[in-house]
């Protein structure tokens, strides 16, 4: 028998399933044993169903497999979803009642209060919500653990070690959400060249409610918020991958400018200590120059793994505002996934 979990992957041949199939190349603990897309590529092998859109060639060790349909059984130990909101959340259902862990991206489960809303630096004592999942739902082996919107985990891992340190009573924050968040093919080119769109569907509220429950405290069997308020406006703008939030906030204690880079620069978190696979040396990367973060330049630190911050600033209005940028499909998606995997197998929730 294989040492490594099998896994599968629901919404294979889209801009995440691509990433997650990326990322799991030589993974120590995981190796891709089934694949799973919509009926236009079911019963094709994996090379004739996919478009290849990332650089280099497909990795040859998925080209053949048969894509299913996302429905048990499949052949593996576990999957990662990344399938669209309305397919993802009866499928993924599906699997966890039949026995399957489910590791979604997808949003149609995030907010449900048994469910992990789940970032391994942030609130890794959140998997506790797993237990009282199967307890209520029932289920044996199976259960949904889930990342945050793409968006959301950005801006989240910047304010988590203010907010520990210092407290943040408020917050108000304006993206500028790269072109690959909306998939393949996304916003129409027409649409998006020479041009900005102040409206991505939902977004809005993603990001205010799974910010309150990422930075909320497992207790008695579930989140409570911390007294917080949270603003987002969203905005899509002309850049292949690398979501940017301009990120205002007040603070409960106060502190000097050095201190709020130094609890930046300091992150450092459950996935470091673990030593885990996908887990960045810097969760944070703090930047002095005034023209950083930049998508292009910034986006891929640390295995795209890693948060940068710049532009931290004492505010007329709010007490500090700063920019934070992080990749989409890797830290905000894909990348995201897998290192719950990987806590998941630390914590053993996960088995073969
Ligand atoms: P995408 O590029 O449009 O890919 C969608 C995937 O789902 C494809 O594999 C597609 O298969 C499959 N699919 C579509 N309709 C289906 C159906 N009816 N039954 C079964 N499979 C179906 O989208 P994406 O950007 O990868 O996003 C996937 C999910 O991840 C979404 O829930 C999204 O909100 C979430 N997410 C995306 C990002 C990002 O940055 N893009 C970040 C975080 C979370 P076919 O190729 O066969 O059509």
């Amino acid at each position: 028998m294989s040492k490594k979990f099998r896994v599968g992957i629901l919404g294979a041949t889209g801009v995440v399933g691509q990433r997650f199939i990326q990322l799991l190349q030589n993974h120590p603990q995981f190796e891709i044993t089934a694949l799973a897309a919509s009926d236009r590529s079911q019963g094709r092998s994996y090379a004739e169903a996919c478009t290849w859109r990332l650089p280099a060639n497909m990795p040859g060790e998925v080209s053949s497999i048969a894509v299913r349909p996302p429905a048990p059984p499949l052949d593996c130990d576990f999957v990662f979803s990344s399938l669209p909101g309305d397919i993802a959340k009866d499928a993924e259902e599906n699997f966890a009642r039949a026995g399957y862990p489910v590791i979604s991206n997808s949003s149609s489960h995030r907010m449900a209060a048994d469910v992990p809303l789940l970032i391994p630096e942030v609130n890794p004592d959140h998997v506790g919500l797993i237990d009282v999942q199967r307890k209520r739902r029932g289920f044996d082996r199976g259960f949904i653990v889930t990342n945050p919107n793409c968006s959301a985990i950005v801006i989240v891992i910047a304010l988590a070690p203010l907010h520990a340190r210092f407290g943040v009573t408020s917050c108000v924050v304006t993206t500028m959400q790269a072109l690959s968040g909306a998939g393949y093919p996304g916003v129409a080119s027409l649409d998006a060249t020479d041009n900005v769109i102040p409206f991505i569907g939902g977004e809005e509220e993603k990001i205010e409610a799974e910010t309150l429950k990422l930075l909320g405290h497992f207790e008695h069997d579930s989140i409570q918020s911390p007294e917080m308020k949270v603003s987002a406006q969203c905005n899509r703008v002309n850049v292949s991958d690398g979501h940017m939030a301009s990120i205002h906030i007040n603070l409960a204690k106060p502190a000097a400018a050095d201190d709020i880079r130094a609890a930046l620069a300091g992150f450092t978190s459950e996935p470091q200590r673990l030593r885990l696979h996908s887990a960045p040396e810097q969760v944070v990367i703090v930047r002095s120059e005034n023209d950083r973060p930049q998508p292009r330049l910034d986006r891929d630190s640390g295995n795209g793994m890693t948060v940068t911050v710049g532009r931290i600033t004492p505010d007329k209005v709010m007490d500090y505002r700063f920019v934070a940028l992080g990749h989409n499909t890797v830290r905000g998606a894909a990348g995201a996934a897998v290192l719950n995997a990987e806590l998941l197998v630390a914590r053993g929730y996960l088995t073969k």
